[in-house]
């Protein structure tokens, strides 16, 4: 007989393991499949201040790290493996991976949202050779050079402040002339002596030989640049639940706060549910409140 699991959770970063956690401490027989290490997008941020408890701030892959091995203390297993694809309709759910089929009673997706891209020509060609999506990951290559980086968000003002620790000038580059980020960013953004923000601004091509060399802006400008750090927000790990799962417009799991999605026994949690907020916090929660629901859904409740 096949072995058939209570829940599996797709994707190890905070949202995952603490289904994890939750699900192993009350007893059900849980799997994380992730596909490389714990943490998700968590992992690469080199160090959280807004997770409540660590009065010092934390590395997320550490965060990460101890996520993980707490869910494991109380018997969750990790299996390191990519999902393929997913039937979830019905009572016994298959889950498709690399490295074989796994079945389970109920189903977690905690796959998180990756970078979205500006979609320029040859962007995906020069991804690490001057194209970057994570400035906390790949700053450091810029010590002493030029940057730009593109987006208004608290993530493009966060990489600006931080890139402009490193390098000797940013170019902030936006489509309007305000920005949605919050006023504490903003404020730092106007002290800043390396950061010039222009405004009412996009990228309208990369100009490189072996590496970027510099950007074209719409308005047909040239900016000598060594490296490009998009920012524009993220999109969801969600594309292979297309069809069986409901999606709204930005491709986020339509669940509200009891994680539930349009299947019986599936819950989407984290980062890749659509929610108001998108931070460790609140993906934490969600895994908490997911075992909730699954074990009554397990009970026949
Ligand atoms: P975001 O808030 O959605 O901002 C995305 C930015 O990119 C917007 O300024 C948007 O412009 C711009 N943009 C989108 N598509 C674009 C395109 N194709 N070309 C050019 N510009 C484009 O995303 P985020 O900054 O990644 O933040 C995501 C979430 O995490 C937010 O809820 C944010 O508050 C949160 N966050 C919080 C913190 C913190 O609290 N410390 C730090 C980082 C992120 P428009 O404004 O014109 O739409």
């Amino acid at each position: 007989m096949e072995h058939v699991y209570d829940m599996i959770v797709i994707g190890g970063g905070p949202a995952g393991y603490t289904s994890a956690l939750y699900a192993a401490r009350a007893g059900l027989d849980v799997a994380v499949i992730e596909r490389m290490s714990a943490g998700g997008q968590m992992a690469v941020t080199d160090r959280i201040d807004n997770y409540s408890g660590f009065d010092e701030g934390i590395p997320g892959f550490e965060l990460g790290m101890k996520m993980q091995s707490g869910a494991e203390k109380f018997g969750a297993v990790t299996k390191y493996a990519e999902v393929q694809s997913a039937e979830l309709e019905g009572t016994l759910k298959k889950i498709v991976t690399s490295s074989g089929e796994l079945l389970s009673r109920t189903v977690v997706i905690a796959t998180g949202a990756g970078p979205r891209e500006l979609g320029l020509e040859r962007e995906e060609e020069y991804v690490s050779r001057g194209v970057h999506y994570c400035a906390h990951c790949d700053g450091r290559f810029y010590k002493n050079k030029v940057v730009a980086v593109v987006g208004g968000g608290n993530s493009a003002l966060e990489d600006a402040l931080y890139l402009s620790r490193l390098a000797s000038k940013v170019y902030l580059i936006h489509r309007r002339d305000s920005f949605r980020a919050s006023k504490i960013y903003v404020d730092a953004l106007e002290k800043s002596e390396n950061i010039e923000f222009l405004a009412n601004s996009s990228v309208s091509e990369l100009i490189a030989d072996e590496r970027v060399t510099g950007i074209r802006l719409s308005d047909g400008r040239e900016l000598e640049v060594n490296g490009l750090f998009v920012s524009i927000g993220r999109k969801p790990a969600s594309e292979i639940f297309r069809g069986q799962l409901d999606l709204d417009a930005g491709g986020y799991i339509i669940a509200d706060e009891s994680t539930r999605t349009n299947i019986a026994g599936v819950y989407a949690v984290g980062d890749v549910r659509t929610k108001p907020l998108r931070q460790v916090v609140t993906a934490v929660g969600d895994g908490a409140v997911a075992v909730h629901f699954a074990e009554e859904y397990l009970s026949g409740m």
